[in-house]
């Protein structure tokens, strides 16, 4: 049976680093479909198209060709030819990639694309409609999430390390908004799957996370 494991979340739940790590534990790819959204977020910046704008949006989606290769087992984004990777990460496409990926058009294009890689190998996913959508059918549906102000704190804590000074009440109020944006389109919302397991990490380690990861999975799978 191939490895399927659906991994959704709310901002700054952990979801790309304990993703990543779980992936390496069980020898398999990591697809972080946010880069994707990310990517898509920055084409639009950079057309300077509203991401807010639907018909505008829509309408350029076929200029837009993102896609993800892997380079020593690491995930590269890339925009056409362009690895995007590095430049993705800032607020500003944070925002883009939340606007536009509340499209019908634009989900069904990366929807798409992610289920074909899906289908090619052995993978964790991760993202916002994992479980509901794109892996509605695997049997290891993870629901990774924390208060609010834990996550603002981690991901303020990231940005202090990237030398990014934003202050903790903006980070806490940018997460928030982009929490709410992500739970109520009416597209594919974020929402924990019904065959999802739970995992608050709040006032876990991100090393237990990892293995009370692992322990679902082999519930599962079996030992990997
Ligand atoms: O996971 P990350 O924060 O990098 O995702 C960026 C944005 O992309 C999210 O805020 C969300 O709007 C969108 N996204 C999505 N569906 C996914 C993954 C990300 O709508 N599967």
């Amino acid at each position: 049976m191939p490895v399927n494991i659906a991994i959704d979340g709310p901002v700054g739940a952990g979801k790309s680093s304990v993703s990543d790590a779980v992936a390496k534990r069980l020898n398999i790819l990591h697809l972080d479909t946010g880069a994707m959204y990310r990517a898509f977020g920055l084409a639009m910046l950079r057309m300077g198209v509203d991401p807010m704008d639907e018909q505008a949006v829509t309408q350029h989606i076929s200029d837009v060709n993102v896609s993800v290769r892997y380079e020593d087992g690491m995930q590269h984004t890339y925009l056409g030819t362009e690895d995007v990777t590095g430049l993705i990460r800032t607020g500003e496409v944070s925002a883009a990639a939340s606007s536009a990926s509340s499209w019908p058009a634009v989900r069904r294009a990366m929807v798409a694309a992610q289920k074909r890689m899906a289908a090619e190998a052995d993978m964790l996913i991760d993202g916002r409609d994992i479980g509901t959508v794109v892996l509605d059918k695997s049997p290891a549906k993870i629901y990774l999430t924390a208060s609010p102000e834990v996550r603002a704190r981690r991901r303020y804590e990231q940005n202090l390390a990237a030398g990014d000074t934003t202050s903790y009440q903006e980070v806490l109020d940018a997460l928030n908004q982009r929490d709410l944006q992500d739970m109520t389109r009416a597209t594919d919302p974020l929402r924990q799957a019904e065959d999802a397991v739970l995992l608050d990490t709040s006032n876990m380690s991100f090393d237990e996370s990892v293995e009370a990861i692992l322990q679902i999975v082999e519930r599962v799978y079996g030992k990997q």
